[in-house]
């Protein structure tokens, strides 16, 4: 598969914005072809130099849940509210009013679609994926993963620490 760059020429936005939707992109704008746009709606608008990028973005990303470690595919969605400004020469510092929480660059007027498309999706990747929200996870005396078996293990393994103190009070007991 072939990924296309998807560049919007800055100077070209007009001034009432540019709508861009999913049939608009090249089919794979994701460097990993294992990551799949299942929809996307965006809206540019021009502030001066800066480029204002809103809209929405869905995707499948490839996972591994934090619980059972089984891979799995996360539906994202992440929400875009992103000022897009000029890539300033090293050194210089870039003003950014107290409002702007994402901001990205873009270089020679050419703003690219498919990094700011995977940028925003990385962004909004779950911290702690989980393959579901009920997910039952590992078994941490077999390590069968519980979703999938019913082992008879007992919900914990005893703590060795405890079985000490048991010993412990057992022999002052005595
Ligand atoms: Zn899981
Ligand atoms: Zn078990």
């Amino acid at each position: 598969m072939i990924i296309r760059p998807m560049i919007i020429k800055v100077s070209d936005i007009p001034d009432e914005g540019l709508t861009i939707e999913r049939a608009a992109l090249a089919d794979a704008p994701f460097s990993d072809p294992a990551w799949r746009l299942d929809g996307l709606s965006l809206r540019l608008e021009r502030d001066r130099l800066d480029v204002l990028a809103q809209g929405e973005i869905r995707a499948t990303v490839p996972q591994m849940c934090g619980r059972c470690l089984e891979p799995f595919g996360a539906r994202v969605t992440a929400g875009v509210d992103v000022r897009v400004v000029p890539r300033p020469a090293t050194g210089d510092i870039v003003e950014l009013a107290p409002d702007d929480l994402d901001v990205e660059f873009y270089e020679k007027d050419e703003l690219d679609l498919n990094v700011l498309v995977e940028t925003e999706t990385t962004l909004a990747l779950p911290m702690k994926p989980l393959c579901r929200e009920d997910c039952l996870g590992l078994c941490p005396v077999c390590g069968g993963n519980r979703n999938v078996v019913t082992c008879g293990c007992r919900d914990r393994a005893p703590d060795p620490r405890l079985a000490v103190l048991k010993d412990l009070a057992a022999r002052r007991s005595r």
